[in-house]
């Protein structure tokens, strides 16, 4: 049965520990600041990365969810680069759609260099259907959907649909980011995620700092929706044209 203090409002769900702040951390603490429970889920804990090792990226999540302010951070423990579109992986995201009942999703977009970045997409979009539908059953859990699902674009080349404003949040972004102390602290002689060898702080800034320079405001965070957005009164459009 459904626990009415475990109900979210905001699920962010990434491969890896890290993703969700890198892609969406500005968006997720101001959301928290406004008062909207959060929840973050890893699909894996990023045993194939090459740069510290599970019980460190475990603590360094940790770190990250408190920075944000989520109320609750699950790792589904599925295979790091394995991840695969299938059956037993949709019935442990359903299981979590279900019992957390979040009203909007952000995910990864589907434009990804990294594989397990765009599986995630897919899988969790996937898993979204199944949530709804009546005859899939998980037990006492009850069926669910989202209300809707915002893509993160950061650091792709895909126009966003959307630029939400993190000005007053870029700080908690960038704390967050920084308890992943094993994945961007530099290391000397090292192969670069990122080439050029720009850190990991210089390069969210820039991004974040040119989307927010597209919407007139100091930082944004890009998104994409594929459905069309609907404005109640476009007199109140901030965005100047000209
Ligand atoms: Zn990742």
């Amino acid at each position: 049965m459904m626990n009415e203090n475990e109900k979210i409002d905001v699920m962010a769900i990434g491969a890896h520990p890290d993703d969700v702040e890198i892609t969406c951390g500005g968006t997720l603490f101001k959301l928290s600041n406004m008062g909207y429970k959060i929840a973050i889920v890893d699909l894996t804990k990023g045993e194939m990365g090459s740069r510290g090792n599970v019980s460190i990226r475990t603590k360094e999540a940790e770190c990250a969810r408190k920075t944000l302010g989520a109320k609750v951070r699950i790792n589904l423990e599925l295979s790091d680069s394995f991840l695969e579109n299938e059956r037993e992986t949709k019935a442990k995201v359903v299981k979590t759609l279900r019992r957390y009942r979040p009203r909007l999703l952000f995910l990864p977009h589907r434009k990804q260099r990294h594989p397990d970045h765009r599986k995630t997409s897919e899988i969790v979009y996937d898993s979204c259907h199944l949530s709804g539908l009546e005859e899939y059953r998980t037990g006492s859990l009850k069926p669910f959907r989202p209300h809707k699902i915002i893509y993160c674009t950061s650091f792709l080349a895909v126009e966003p649909s959307i630029i939400i404003d993190i000005s007053d949040s870029m700080e908690g972004k960038l704390n967050a980011v920084r308890c992943y102390k094993s994945q961007f602290e530099p290391i000397d002689g090292e192969m670069v995620v990122y080439p050029p060898a720009f850190d990991m702080e210089d390069y969210i800034l820039t991004d974040a700092r040119y989307y927010g320079y597209k919407a007139s405001v100091k930082y944004g965070e890009p998104f994409y929706i594929p459905e069309p957005i609907l404005i109640e009164n476009p007199l109140l459009m901030k965005v100047p044209s000209i």
